[in-house]
């Protein structure tokens, strides 16, 4: 019987991270998955850590903007009717948290979290020989219309604020950034400070490693095997059983699976997306990744080829894939951008897993002795992971906490 002081569930980018942030304050530490580090959601995002983003993804504010979405018409979102009486709830309390008050405060809360975002990654990546897969070349959002450019004004005030830096540029200031942008944009705003991953699987691995460098021990196993024995939580592992005095539950949208029976039941949905990795034609290429905010998709480049991001779709975790956005954004981003033939058959789906008020949780579960939760980190958890392992490692080892935890607590919704 194998025993550590703690198993940490799930080897994304957020439960990766805390392995580490553990490991190094000495404790020791199981890492389990059922399959291999950085595979899950965490594979396929685009790339971004958004140490500089403000406002959370919203929901429409204008009856014009979610008919369009109603109507299947929005490139930016998409949903499984038979899905929506099951997430209404959620819906709701996500349209009350994207009231323009309530984003700010939102942004305000997170910030501290945010705001180590990239340092985090920095550290982290430096310790773990990756520092060859950050770019430090900011990321761009694109604006089509005078009118899109206006309707962010508000972000940048809370920039300005926030001292977050950007720059606002003309359509030909962007191109003399990324030159193979066709002219179809009129404005663009770059975030300087952003850093972008040229290919998340490979950070979280190299994360994973540097967690195995420290003495850490990976196993492969299913969470939900979790179960209180002989005073302590074991889990069933293919190398035997595994006991810890204390357990981090990282499964990111899988997290419901295992503490729904424990009888945690928090208001996680899921918004799906997708990735497709297309050649640039000829010569084209990009430095970094950009934002049509216009039409609700992002092509960062990676290691793989030009990945086209896609915004939310609502719909069961599990449901097979739809990917119908691609029809309604491919066109636009081939406007833009010179895309060759893609680089797979079929794309690659995802599922973000997040809370209505756009925080995760990090902080120990309701009602259960040595049970932390991580997750729900929503559109930001690559950006997140290494802040959070910080953060909760601080929590668990009875350090002071580099920021608040209390936002992130899973009793906000238990009141
Ligand atoms: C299209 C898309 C674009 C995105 N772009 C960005 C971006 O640019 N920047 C950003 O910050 N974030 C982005 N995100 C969000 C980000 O990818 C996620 O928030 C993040 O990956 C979540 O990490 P995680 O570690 O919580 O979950 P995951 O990476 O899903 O990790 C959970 C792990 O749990 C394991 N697991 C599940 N069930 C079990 C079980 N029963 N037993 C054992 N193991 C199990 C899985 O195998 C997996 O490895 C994007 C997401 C998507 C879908």
């Amino acid at each position: 019987m194998a025993h550590v002081d703690t198993i940490v569930l799930g080897a994304g980018i957020v439960g990766t991270s805390i392995a580490v942030h553990l490991a190094k304050r000495g404790v020791s530490v199981a890492l389990v998955d059922r399959g291999g580090a950085g595979e899950g959601t965490s594979y396929g995002n685009t790339g971004i850590i958004e140490g500089n983003t403000i406002f959370p993804a919203a929901f429409p504010s204008s009856f014009s903007a979610l008919l369009r979405v109603a109507l299947k018409r929005a490139p930016e979102a998409n949903y499984h009717l038979t899905f929506l009486p099951k997430v209404a709830p959620w819906l709701l309390a996500f349209r009350a948290a994207s009231q323009p008050s309530r984003l700010i405060e939102t942004a305000q809360i997170i910030r501290p979290l945010m705001a180590r975002a990239v340092a985090e990654h920095e550290a982290l990546s430096a310790e773990a020989g990756a520092e060859k897969y950050l770019r430090h070349t900011g990321w761009l959002k694109l604006y089509r219309s005078d009118q899109s450019f206006k309707a962010q004004a508000r972000e940048l005030d809370l920039a300005a604020r926030f001292g977050i830096a950007n720059v606002p540029l003309d359509g030909d200031a962007a191109r003399a950034l990324e030159p193979s942008l066709k002219p179809v944009f009129r404005h663009a705003v770059h975030w300087t400070g952003a850093v972008s991953v040229s290919n998340p699987l490979a950070l979280t691995r190299a994360y994973a490693a540097r967690f195995a460098g420290l003495g850490g021990l990976a196993f492969t196993g299913d969470a939900r095997t979790l179960h209180r024995a002989d005073g302590h939580w074991r889990v069933d592992t293919a190398a035997g059983p595994l006991d810890a005095g204390d357990v981090v539950v990282a499964l990111g949208p899988w997290t419901p699976d295992l503490i729904g029976p424990l009888g945690i039941k928090l208001p996680l949905a899921v918004k799906r997306g997708y990735h497709w990795h297309f050649r640039p034609q000829g010569n084209a290429g990009l430095s970094r990744p950009i934002l049509d905010a216009d039409n609700g998709y992002c092509l960062a480049p990676m290691e793989q080829g030009i990945r086209l991001t896609t915004g939310a779709e609502f719909a069961a975790r599990d449901a097979p894939p739809t990917p119908v956005q691609f029809d309604r954004v491919l066109p636009k981003a081939r406007e833009l951008f010179a895309l060759g033939e893609a680089v797979e058959t079929n794309p690659w789906m995802g599922s973000r897993p997040c809370f209505a008020d756009s925080r995760p949780v990090i902080s120990r579960a309701p009602n259960q002795r040595g049970l932390w939760l991580a997750y729900g980190h929503g559109h930001w958890g690559l950006s997140l992971g290494p802040a959070t392992g910080r953060l909760l490692a601080e929590m668990m080892t009875g350090a002071t906490p580099f920021c608040d935890p209390a936002p992130y607590a899973a009793e906000r919704f238990l009141h």
